[in-house]
This record gives C-alpha cells, structure tokens and sequence, in this order.
C-alpha cells in the first residue's frame, strides 16, 4: 500500500483509540511495517491535530528521514517486527484498566476465552523499564515472543497484529480482559481460571476466528 494511505491509516487507528476510551492526552502511539522498517506516528503530537506528513519513516538500521522526530517508543516497536514476523501493525496505549493491573504486576490469566486472541494463555506483563529506552525493548522482545500482546508494568500496553484495525481490535480486546480481571479480583483472589487443555482447544479455534474485515 502506498505510503500516504498506509500514514492516513495511521491517525484514523490513532483517532479511534481515543474515541473508544483506550487512550488519553499524547499518550500511546502506532505504526506499521513498511518497506523493510516502518511509519510511525511522530513524538508528543496530540493525535487530532496529526496530518500525513507527521508520520515518520524509519528504516531496518533505526534511522528515520531527517526534520522528523518519531515516537520516543520506536525500538519497541522495531523489536516487535524483528521478534513477531507475522506483525503488520503495532498500537500501544495507557489503557486505564490494562494499566492498573500492570501496576499490580501481573499476567492477565486465562479467566475468559478470549485470552486466546493474545495468542496464548495470559497476556504477559513485561518488567518495568524507562519508557523509549532499549531496555525496555528488549523486555518487550522476550514478552511477545508467543504472545500478540503484553502489558508494560506500572505503563501500558502493547498489541500487535497482520493490520491496524486488528491491532487495535486485540488493544480493546485486552482492556475488557484487564477490566473483567479487576472486577473479579475485587471479590477473589486467586480468580479462577480456565485450564490449559480447554486454552488449546480455543487456540485451534482461533486459526480460523477473530475480527473479519470486509475490504
Ligand atoms: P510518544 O509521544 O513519544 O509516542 O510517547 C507516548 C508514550 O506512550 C510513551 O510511552
Ligand atoms: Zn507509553
């Protein structure tokens, strides 16, 4: 796809996770892989006022076009189209609920069968590590090895998928998963969970399930 369309693709998925209660303010941001490195949305632009030519490119070596300043969090999102090849398309947000459980620390368990869509049977919970540094990339490399989303703790979370409206379809998939999870802890903990065999049979399901888009 050309790279206009691809940019304009960028900010309407920006857009739209905010409208949807996923983001706030400057938080978050999104890309998508293209020609051999990817288009990102630039650094601390308010999303309602991004036109195409904010959106950055940055090559395979980390370099992006001169006059631009990507998003801080650009190596994590390099590290999930080096770790991941079947990734098309990154979203990250500061979510209110995929955020407080990142703050307690903790996986999102297998409490719903949805669970499968992150490609497993948790959403992991990377460590922490100051946001845009290399360490923080490389905490998410390891964490989304397996899976198509992780949360970041005391951060945020990160969705990946072949294409942005999937990205973003998993990022709310994953908040209600994080909002199911608070509600039921609130009453008892350890929540119970579903087992692995059942996890597997929904896994299979899921080579052939989840959103249809109609191009
Ligand atoms: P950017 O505006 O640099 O993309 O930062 C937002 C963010 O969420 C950092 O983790
Ligand atoms: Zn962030």
């Amino acid at each position: 796809m050309e790279r206009v369309k691809l940019a304009r693709e960028i900010i309407e998925t920006c857009l739209e996770m905010t409208r949807i209660g996923l983001n706030q303010g400057t938080a978050g941001n999104v890309s998508v892989r293209f020609n051999g490195g990817m288009l990102i949305t630039p650094t601390g632009v308010p999303y309602e006022k991004l036109t195409t030519d904010h959106i950055v490119y940055i090559d395979a070596d980390g370099q992006h076009e001169a006059g631009k300043i990507p998003s801080s969090e650009w190596r994590f999102h390099q590290a999930v189209y080096h770790t991941r090849p079947d990734a098309g398309a990154v979203v990250h947000n500061h979510a209110v609920h995929c955020t407080a459980v990142s703050i307690l620390n903790r996986p999102i368990p297998a409490i719903h069968y949805m669970i499968a869509a992150g490609g497993g049977n948790s959403i992991p919970c990377a460590p922490y590590a100051t946001f845009g540094t290399r360490k923080l990339s490389e905490y998410v490399a390891v964490a989304m090895k397996d899976r198509k989303a992780t949360l970041l703790q005391h951060h945020g979370l990160i969705a990946c998928e072949e294409n942005l409206q999937k990205a973003l379809w998993l990022a709310q998939e994953v908040e209600v998963l994080a909002r199911l999870y608070l509600t039921t802890l609130a009453i008892v903990d350890p929540v119970p969970v579903l087992d692995d065999e059942e996890i597997a049979i929904v896994l299979e399901k899921f080579k052939t399930y989840g959103l249809r888009i109609e191009e």
